[in-house]
């Protein structure tokens, strides 16, 4: 079984600054973590390998410092990390980011699964997974609640997908990529033989050069059809707050269910 997991270096906030002049998030003096969607990827590829053997890789697309969050993969377990870094990438939108990142994955080869988290929380947008599986023409299995049932000699999956009214179980072939919620598992902490294995342990970085079938056209900010054209914060909601009194519950909420039928809320 060879998994191989997508994790992005992120800063650690949700409260992301972005320059209004540039259009790009400010990331200095921000502190970086690992995507913490990624974390629950890494956990279940870890497990997966437990249970049936094989390999686990970590990759990631970013600036040099990302090598510390595929350190932190290492430290949690992961066997091998590879950094994708080279001024080429810079300024990839989502869908450069996927091309470069399937091209990796096309390089290394011979994978059985890959693993995303469902989002990344500065990003946001969920739309790298999908855009990996959509260039590698694998299938796609996104907010990933549970793993079913995998076999990998007859190339199967069942997998139970997380979503807004419900839970839906689907069935598919293997290769997949899967993107992850948090509910799927309680990521690892790292241990110390692994914290030490991840120090000494040196961190391939591929450029361009190393992707010669990636087209260079299609890297980075060339390669992005996404156009910022303006970023701004919305102005704040207004509202106003209604204190419902009744002698009894039952009142109140008689009170507050015409209140929201006038309001056409129901
Ligand atoms: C015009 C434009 C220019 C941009 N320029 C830059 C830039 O110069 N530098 C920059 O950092 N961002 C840049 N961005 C932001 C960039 O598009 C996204 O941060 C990036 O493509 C990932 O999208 P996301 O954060 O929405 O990830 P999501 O799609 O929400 O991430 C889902 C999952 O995909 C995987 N994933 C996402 N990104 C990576 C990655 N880099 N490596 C490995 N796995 C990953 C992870 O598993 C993650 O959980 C730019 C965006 C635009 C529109």
């Amino acid at each position: 079984m060879h998994a191989i997991v997508c994790i992005k270096q992120v800063p650690d906030t949700t409260d992301v600054k972005v320059n209004p002049e540039t259009g790009t998030l400010i990331r200095e003096g921000v502190p970086s973590i690992v995507n913490p969607f990624d974390t629950y990827a890494i956990e279940e590829a870890l497990r997966l390998r437990e249970k049936f053997g094989g390999k686990v890789t970590v990759i990631s697309m970013g600036p040099p410092q990302a090598k510390e969050a595929l350190k932190e993969a290492i430290a949690m377990g992961a066997d091998e990390a590879i950094l994708l870094s080279d001024r080429a990438f810079a300024g990839s939108d989502t869908w450069a980011t996927a091309y470069t990142l399937a091209n990796a994955i096309r390089k290394i080869g011979d994978f059985d699964i890959i693993l995303c988290g469902k989002q990344a929380i500065d990003g946001d947008t969920g739309q790298v997974g999908p855009g990996i599986a959509r260039q590698l023409d694998i299938e796609q299995l996104t907010y990933v609640f549970k793993i079913q049932e995998i076999d990998f000699q007859a190339k199967r999956i069942r997998v139970e997908r997380l979503l807004e009214e419900g839970r839906e179980v689907v069935e598919t072939r293997l290769p997949a990529l899967l993107t992850v919620v948090k509910d799927i598992n309680q990521p690892r902490y790292p241990t110390i033989m692994g914290i030490r294995r991840a120090t000494r342990t040196e961190i391939p970085v591929w450029t361009a050069a190393d992707l010669p079938d990636a087209k260079p056209e299609l890297l980075g900010l060339k390669g992005s059809p996404t156009q910022v054209v303006r970023v701004f914060n919305p102005p704040p909601r207004s509202g106003q707050i209604v204190m419902i009194e009744g002698e009894s519950p039952q009142e109140q909420a008689a009170k507050l269910a015409d209140l929201l039928l006038k309001e056409k809320v129901i």
